[in-house]
């Protein structure tokens, strides 16, 4: 047939399940040609008009009555195909709608906001009507002319309009004030600029072997362009950066492009400065702290293969190569690569997926790798293992030595700070040497704790601590066991156990007590909470205007502040024995990195960690350096468990501001998860409903039901079907539900 209608197969803007799905709209015959995979249009919905992505094209069922697309968004299309089957893929996996995901894989740099919007003239009447618009303004030959221009070419604004009609701007004004022509709004204005020139720095480090054998490996990989996923494990300051920067070069002379992320935007400075050098104006940075004029510019040149090299935060994981060759995950372990609100995706499982699709290399880089990492790059594992063993320099890794707090008390001490500790910051301040107090405070450790034995009660059936709730009550929010608190330990029979934590201007007060003449910085979320203050803090205290900083887990990493010849840790128990069953991972990934600090400079670093529990593996491991030593122990725990990396976990998280229907939403939501599971063989558990640790924000109470399973198929199929129930009973069904796959920690 001649003439035969074209339909796209489009995903409409609404974030909702019951409408997620593809639907086919006609192609006008003014549209073939834009409309494209990976292009937004606009299109008739219900009574509203609403922006859809073309994925492709497709036929419709006989009996449906299709309706016609109604304008086009984006001159090109906006999502490479690659990129469209992530945002389908993100959809089944994260169980959120596919309209979000492909939101959320553009939005970071083409949000409305993030782009200079352009009004483009159309004509204001259907296709059909041409003919008979045209005659009627038979008599007008310059609005005809603009008329005809404006039929051809959908894409014009109002001056190229009538430039291309040699028409003046008042001819285009009547016709739109005829209401022949009408204004469309398009939020991708052509991103073409003349490509600035490319510096390219040579790579003057010569590889030590270790450095040389892992880049070959890559290099291989890249070359033949297969997909491979990397373990880089290689301790603090054994030289990855270095091996990262090689690897992006063999890719660049692939023809391909590569990304590269780190966990903070704090850390991305140094990390830019190290690449510009490198790869000079082939470098875009992608992440949020940047203007969305900016944003939307590095956007761009990624997008037209003029910025090879990407380097951001977590959100860089959607850049739009146009041939992906390779991505890398600085740091892999760090719980940022999570986004933990709204669509919960993993930067580390994005890129995988992507490199999948792409035939691509993923380098995943850490000197404590999550212990997910780790068991996958095991024998017979997917990922391969490249050893980076030690350092450069050859400096030796500081001294780390564990003070038991519970001697302290039995001694009569009953400050937060150790005898021991409190020498060393002396001697520091004597020798006008700097020193940092690390205080962990990551999560919500409202546990009991013994201070005569160190005992913490846990749930015997989850393994991870109880927390304290007002009025008495321990709580498991994994399974919702509860019990009575105790009045003397169970362990030791103490009566000193008590709800456990110290903030950090207890901190501050008791050392300024302690150590009157010394200048002390304060670094958390208080005193960081305006833009800059971070870097203020930093800088300050690199300059050395203050002997001793005191601070949260954001002083932990990636700072290299040579005058530091101590570390403390005020103790290590509050992660420890956070609710979550990766506490001990945490835990011990931190303490290593916090020793990664000191050191680095001419003079040696010394460690001091305090706690109540000094015999703790994550403790004793990180003392001796001895990474392999703790996963060795906690993979073991982990399995007995059934707990990641052996199963999968997901986490429903329900809230409402009454509890009346939250509580009955919950109980109905276990039920019909109970039900479901009647089908599966597989290891399936549901634990709760359960408070979540934070059980009300801002009014809304917060449940939560977990779930376990060794198949991640399962836990999608069952939380699907599940989700799928309950929105068929709202309105009478009431919560939110937020789903987490893999949580990475559950506040
Ligand atoms: P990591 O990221 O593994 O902690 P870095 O990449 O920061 O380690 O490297 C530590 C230091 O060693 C850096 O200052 C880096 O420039 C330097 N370095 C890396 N590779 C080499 C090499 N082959 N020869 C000399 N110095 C190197
Ligand atoms: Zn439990
Ligand atoms: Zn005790």
């Amino acid at each position: 047939m001649e003439n035969t209608v074209q339909f796209a197969e489009i995903i409409v803007d609404i974030n909702a399940r019951s409408v997620d799905r593809v639907f086919h709209y006609a192609v006008p015959a003014e549209l073939k040609g834009q409309v494209k995979p990976g292009v937004r249009v606009l299109v008739p919905f219900g009574k509203r008009r609403l922006a859809g992505y073309v994925l492709g094209f497709g036929y419709p069922q006989q009996d449906i009555k299709v309706r016609e697309i109604a304008g086009i968004i984006d001159r090109e299309p906006v999502l490479t195909e690659e990129l469209l089957e992530v945002a389908l893929w993100m959809a089944k996996n994260y169980l959120c709608s596919t309209a979000e995901a492909l939101a959320r894989i553009i939005a970071p740099r083409l949000g409305v906001k993030a782009t200079r919007t352009i009004r483009l003239l159309k004509p204001a009447f259907p296709a059909g009507k041409s003919q008979e618009v045209l005659n009627r303004l038979r008599h007008a030959p310059k609005q005809t002319a603009v008329l005809q221009q404006a039929l051809l070419n959908q894409q014009l604004t109002r001056k190229e309009l009538a430039a291309a009609a040699q028409a003046s701007l008042s001819t285009v004004d009547t016709l739109v004030r005829a209401g022949l022509l009408e204004t469309e709004i398009s939020h991708l204005p052509n991103c073409r600029e003349e490509s600035g020139a490319v510096h390219v720095g040579d790579s003057a480090t010569r590889l030590n072997t270790d450095q040389a054998k892992a880049v070959r490996k890559i290099s291989q990989t890249l070359t033949e362009q297969r997909f491979g996923v990397f373990l880089l494990y290689g301790v603090t300051g054994s030289g990855k950066t270095e091996v990262y920067l090689n690897a992006i070069s063999s890719a660049l002379a692939m023809g391909r492009q590569a990304v590269t992320m780190v966990p903070e935007i704090s850390l991305t400075p140094q990390m830019i400065a190290l690449f510009r050098a490198r790869f000079g104006s082939q470098v875009a940075v992608l992440h949020s702290g940047l203007s969305g004029r900016e944003r939307y510019k590095e956007w761009c040149r990624v997008k037209e293969g003029r910025a090879p090299v990407v380097l951001g935060t977590r959100s860089a994981v959607f850049a739009p190569l146009p041939a992906p060759g390779l991505f890398i995950l600085d740091e892999e372990h760090e719980p940022s690569y999570k986004q933990d609100a709204r669509l919960r995706y993993h930067a580390r499982e994005v890129a995988i997926k992507r490199a999948h699709l792409a035939g691509a290399a993923v380098i995943l880089g850490s000197a404590t790798p999550s212990l997910e990492s780790w068991f996958r790059a095991g024998s017979g594992g997917l990922y391969k293992l490249l050893r980076l063993p030690h350092r450069i320099n050859k400096k030796p890794l500081p001294q780390v030595s564990v003070i038991d707090i519970r001697k302290e008390m039995k001694d009569g001490n009953q400050g937060i700070f150790s005898r021991r500790l409190v020498t060393a910051i002396s001697d520091r301040l004597k020798k006008g040497q700097q020193t940092i107090l690390f205080l962990n405070r990551r999560g919500y450790a409202n546990f009991l704790m013994c201070r005569e034995c160190g005992h913490v009660i846990k749930c015997n059936h989850c393994d991870i601590s109880l927390t304290y709730h007002q009025g008495g009550v321990l709580r498991c929010h994994y399974c919702n066991y509860s019990v009575r608190r105790p009045s003397i330990c169970p362990y030791c029979g103490s009566r000193y156990i008590h709800p456990f934590g110290a903030g950090t201007q207890k901190v501050e007060k008791e050392a300024s007590q302690l150590f009157p003449t010394a200048r002390i910085l304060r670094m958390d979320s208080d005193t960081t909470a305006h833009k800059g203050a971070h870097e203020k803090i930093i800088n300050a205290f690199k300059q050395g205007k203050a002997d001793i900083l005191i601070g949260t887990q954001m002083i932990a990493k990636g700072l290299n502040l040579p005058a530091v010849t101590l570390v403390g840790v005020i103790n290590a128990d509050t992660s420890l024995f956070m609710p979550d069953f990766r506490a001990a991972e945490r835990t011990f990934q931190l303490l290593t990195q916090v020793a990664g600090r000191t050191g680095r400079g001419q003079l040696p670093g010394e460690v001091l960690i305090q706690t109540y529990n000094p015999e703790h593996y994550s403790i004793t491991a990180a003392a001796r350096h001895d990474v392999e030593g703790f996963y060795s122990v906690e993979l073991p725990l982990r399995k007995s468990m059934h707990y990641p990396p052996f199963s999968y976990l997901a986490r429903l998280l329900f809230t409402h501001a009454d509890e009346v229907e939250i509580s009955k939403g919950t109980i109905l939501a276990k039920e019909t998860l109970d039900k479901i599971l009647v089908g599966y063989d597989n290891f399936i558990e549901i634990l709760g409903p359960a408070p979540a640790p934070l059980s009300r924000i801002r009014g809304h109470f917060r449940l939560q039901i977990v779930i376990k399973g060794h198949h991640r198929r399962d836990l999608r199929d069952i939380i699907g079907q599940c989700l799928d129930y309950l929105q068929k009973l709202r309105p009478a069904f009431k919560p939110a539900i937020n789903v987490d796959i893999n949580p990475q920690g559950m506040q």
